[in-house]
């Protein structure tokens, strides 16, 4: 019997990345899962690799009617939605000096306006069934870092809007808690490394260095408290923000 047996799981951006290995954990958990992500085919691909049933949705979370369309499929083809994990992400770093709009335009429309949209949506069925479980993706950056002032303040958005939710949404039986993933190996990171040209390992490396526990963070680092924050063992906590990142912010 696993914690999720009979819940359909949603996670935006999870066609690969922490996304997918969230995804992966819902799924060996037994719930049913759709797979959002820019791109059908690589969604579609990625839910055929995911035990149980899984769908893989095409979707821009930053688009209303393409979040509502999506919606409309989870429960046309899984039966409900019970838990969603705004995941989805995207960078455009730079300087302030250098930043352009449309830099922190696409930062926000994706991070928080598709936080804002996908919810919305998806506490419609919450609402009227009195159970939800919210798990937004914030970041360590939100607490300020170099090149990011866009990330930045989209992820430290995430966690007004996760406190906020978790006061309006906690009498109609729906959790909303935010996790903020520290240093986590995966094509973001990658594409860092590159940015900022320096060889992948020597990158994870150093990022490995400036934390308390001496490694990079993996998905499933954040699957785990992920799925952990969306179970019913979690139904007391609401409006939080959990940071993984093996002690980085410890100061
Ligand atoms: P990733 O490997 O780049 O995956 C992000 C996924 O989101 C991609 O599949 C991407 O699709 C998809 N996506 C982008 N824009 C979208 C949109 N408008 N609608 C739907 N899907 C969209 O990133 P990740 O490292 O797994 O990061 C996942 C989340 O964790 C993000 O919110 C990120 O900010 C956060 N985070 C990551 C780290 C880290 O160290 N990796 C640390 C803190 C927080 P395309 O490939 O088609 O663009």
């Amino acid at each position: 019997m696993g914690r999720f047996d009979g819940r359909v799981a949603v996670i935006t951006g999870a066609a690969r990345g922490i996304g997918f290995g969230t995804a992966k954990r819902f799924a060996e958990e037994g719930a049913s899962v759709a797979i959002i992500d820019l791109d059908e085919d690589a969604a579609a691909s990625a839910a055929a690799d995911l035990p149980g049933s899984a769908v893989g949705i095409g979707c821009d979370v930053s688009d209303a009617a393409s979040v509502d369309a999506a919606i409309a499929r989870v429960v046309e083809s899984l039966g409900g939605i019970h838990i969603l994990v705004n995941n989805a992400g995207i960078t455009r770093d730079n300087l302030l000096f250098k930043m352009t709009e449309q830099d922190w335009d696409l930062v926000m429309g994706v991070h928080l306006k598709g936080a804002f949209l996908m919810t919305k949506a998806a506490q419609v069925h919450f609402s009227a069934q009195k159970y939800g479980k919210v798990v937004n993706i914030s970041s360590t950056s939100a607490l300020g870092n170099r090149g990011q002032a866009n990330y930045s303040a989209a992820k430290m958005g995430i966690q007004g809007f996760t406190r906020t939710l978790g006061i309006e949404l906690g009498p109609f039986g729906i959790n909303v808690n935010a996790v903020a993933p520290g240093f986590i190996a995966t094509e973001m990171t990658d594409a860092t490394a590159a940015r900022l040209k320096m060889d992948v390992e020597e990158f994870r490396r150093l990022s490995a260095e400036a934390n308390p526990v001496k490694r990079v963070g993996l998905p499933d680092d954040i699957a785990a408290a992920v799925t952990f924050l969306a179970s019913d063992e979690a139904s007391y906590i609401t409006g939080q923000t959990l940071y993984v990142d093996g002690g980085a912010t410890l100061g």
